[in-house]
């Protein structure tokens, strides 16, 4: 986002839309309804449930790596803002039922298998469902359940209740009694759920006809690895500096392990795409052992987090691997001889750690660039700063003028806490401060 007249006009018109879509049908509920008032609590526990399905259903637009809708927010924000959408979507669902119940008990009849089995037990389930849905998502890492099987049962989970939920409401009738209202549910639901299909089933499809092969794989610094990838048979595709991509590793594209990385080469190299990778866990582990032709399957570009293509100053904050998307661009800007001034905070935690150190050192020759290296653990004879990246620090280096500056801030969750609450403190305008956060949920 280039500048403030054009952030507000991306965040009023998609909040806009967001609000509009989520209000939409109690003004389609109320549009021809002749049953006869049952009272405020009633009438309002109902209001809930259509807003909660409401939500429920863009939770699917939300994450259904639409680039357009993402480009203006950034992933991890557009997640995020997913995962808050999730927990009220969940509160107003369990209110619609706890408040029905609480006005006329005589509700609880859904819920009596005596009357209707089938019914209770979906009713039942999808309520589980749901709270497992909560639950997972907040206690996942503390449950120790896998990041792979967590987002399967995410979707499974939430293509059930959207599915069981629908069908309650055309069961009950009340608010859709038109077959306008119920096809229209019909078909939004539907719509929802096919956005799931998508991601699940079509985009791997589609990636199986487009596949890439491995080039290499080789050691950047401490238990971090560069893998190199090339179009197998296709001219692959273009991404900006700073942008990721979705890899999976092997034979099939319809595999549940499928990762989000940074490209860390240049854009504009075409036909040849790197990402440097962190040892976390398994998946991360593995990239050293893969080796030469094995296939990739890449769903990209995404993400926001780019260069902005005027060349105003730039100042990154960076921590470990979130280097990778900030190597992208400098090796972009040198490949374009751009000379916009640009500083680098760059902390690690110790020197075998710091990735890409000599390029970097090279670069601030060719480049108007200055590196700071910021180091937790260093050897003795090191004459860098110790210790965290901290608010003095920034303050040396901040430029005077911070609002002709655009900021990136990427690494681990209380760096990033710590930047971003201190360059907003320092007035740096929200739209100059770009965010990529690596541990997405
Ligand atoms: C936009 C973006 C760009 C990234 N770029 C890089 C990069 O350039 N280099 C790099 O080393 N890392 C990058 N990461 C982080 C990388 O995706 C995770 O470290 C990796 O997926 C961990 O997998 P694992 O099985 O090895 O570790 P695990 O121990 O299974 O997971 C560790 C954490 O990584 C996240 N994670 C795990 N699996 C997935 C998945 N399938 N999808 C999304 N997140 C997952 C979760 O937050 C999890 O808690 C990026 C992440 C994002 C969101």
């Amino acid at each position: 986002m280039t500048n403030k007249k054009e952030f507000l006009k991306e965040v009023i018109l998609w909040t806009s839309l967001f609000v509009v879509f989520v209000l939409a049908p109690l003004f389609v509920a109320v549009i021809g309804h002749q049953e006869a008032y049952r009272g405020f609590w009633i009438e309002f526990g109902v209001a809930l449930g259509f807003i909660g399905i409401a939500m429920m259903g863009l939770q699917f637009v939300l994450t259904a790596r639409f680039k357009n809708v993402a480009a203006p927010i950034g992933t991890d924000s557009l997640l995020n803002f997913h995962r808050q959408a999730g927990y009220v979507a969940y509160f107003f669902i369990l209110g619609h039922v706890i408040v029905l119940i609480t006005a006329d008990s005589e509700f609880l009849y859904f819920f009596d298998p005596g009357v209707n089995a089938p019914r209770a037990v979906a009713l039942v389930s999808a309520l589980i469902m749901l709270t497992m849905l909560v639950v997972f998502t907040i206690w996942r890492e503390k449950l120790r359940i896998p990041y792979e099987w967590w987002r399967l049962s995410h979707g499974l989970f939430a293509f059930l209740i959207i599915f069981i939920g629908l069908s309650h409401m055309l069961m009950v009738g009340f608010y859709i009694s038109e077959l306008w209202q119920q096809v229209l549910w019909i078909f939004l639901v539907g719509f929802a759920m096919l956005l799931l299909i998508h991601i699940r089933v079509i985009n791997p499809y589609k990636l199986s006809k487009k596949p890439y092969k491995t080039t290499g794989v080789w050691q950047e610094a401490k238990k971090t690895w560069t893998l190199e990838i090339e179009p197998d048979n296709h001219s692959g595709f273009d991404f900006l500096a700073g942008q990721f991509a979705w890899l999976t590793i092997g034979e099939s594209p319809f595999s549940i392990n499928q990762h989000p990385f940074s490209f860390s080469s240049s854009a504009d190299v075409k036909g040849r795409y790197q990402f440097t990778i962190k040892e976390l866990g398994d998946f991360t582990s593995s990239i050293k052992s893969i080796e030469a032709g094995t296939p990739i399957y890449m769903e990209g570009p995404y993400g926001a987090f780019t260069l902005n293509p005027e060349p105003r100053e730039a100042f990154f904050v960076i921590g470990g691997i979130g280097i990778t998307p900030v190597i992208s661009m400098l090796r972009t800007l040198k490949d374009r001889n751009d000379n916009r001034k640009m500083t680098l905070i760059y902390g690690n935690p110790d020197t075998e750690s710091i990735a890409f150190r000599e390029e970097l050192k090279e670069l601030e020759q060719k480049l108007n660039f200055n590196v700071v290296h910021v180091v937790e653990n260093p050897p003795d004879d090191w004459t860098g700063y110790e210790g965290f990246i901290t608010e003095e620090i920034l303050k040396t280096y901040i430029p005077e003028d911070v609002t002709g500056t655009d900021f990136y801030v990427c690494g681990p969750e209380p760096m990033m806490d710590m930047a971003e609450m201190t360059l907003r403190d320092w007035q740096v305008p929200v739209f100059k401060l770009k965010s990529e956060r690596f541990n997405i949920v």
